[in-house]
């Protein structure tokens, strides 16, 4: 199985251009969602937060304060990384449970962080969607309610630009309208199901 990972910074258009290959009836395995799942009620890895964060970490139902949890991330290196070796193991293994029942000749693994952590491994090509910055901050404000210098602090938290481009294997540039976005997809569409075809 081709395994084609897609990053991009926040506002780049990552979740934009997956949907676009879904579109094209191509497995989309999002590690965003099973962060998600691996923390749902009822899940280890959430009974692990809560021992360690201290049950404030939840919410009044018993999910998961998503918010408090970024804000202490965003701060405390330390809890960030201590987060990560949490997850990070249990979002493999769900993705390669994934990857594993899947027929389709490529599948697309949308990893926002594939460049900050060690996903490599799990991905045979890295498609980066690249934006200016401005564009992110704009889509970012509107997608989210959130103020200028909010997203300023997380983009200077993430992977430049300029990094992500040079691990590129494949670029889609998303500077323009959304429908320019379909061509781009359509073409890469081609190039991987021939590269799938070619490594079976
Ligand atoms: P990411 O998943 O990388 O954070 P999204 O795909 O969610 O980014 O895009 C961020 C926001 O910007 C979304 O609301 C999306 O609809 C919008 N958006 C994406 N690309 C464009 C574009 N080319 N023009 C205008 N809005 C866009």
């Amino acid at each position: 199985m081709l395994v084609i990972g897609l990053t991009g910074g926040i506002g780049s258009g990552k979740t934009t251009v997956a949907n676009l290959f879904a579109q094209l009836d191509i497995p989309i395995i999002d590690t965003d969602v099973i962060a998600r799942e691996v923390t749902q009620p009822g899940q280890p890895a959430l009974a692990e937060i809560e021992k360690h964060f201290g049950a404030d970490i939840l919410q009044a139902d018993g999910t998961l304060n998503r918010g408090k949890l970024r804000d202490i991330i965003f701060n405390h290196v330390n809890e960030r990384h201590w987060l990560e070796n949490l997850l990070h193991p249990r979002i493999r293994k769900s993705m390669e449970a994934q990857i594993q029942a899947l027929t389709s000749p490529y599948c697309i693994a949308v990893i926002p962080l594939l460049l900050e952590v060690e996903f490599y491994s799990m991905v045979n090509r890295i498609l980066v969607v690249d934006a200016s910055q401005q564009a992110q901050v704009e889509r970012v404000m509107q997608r989210d309610k959130v103020s200028h210098s909010q997203v300023e602090s997380i983009l200077k938290n993430q992977a430049s630009r300029q990094d992500r481009v040079a691990r590129a294997h494949d670029v889609i540039t998303n500077d323009g309208r959304i429908e320019d976005l379909t061509e781009q997809v359509e073409a890469l569409n081609k190039k991987y199901l021939a590269l799938a075809s070619k490594s079976t």
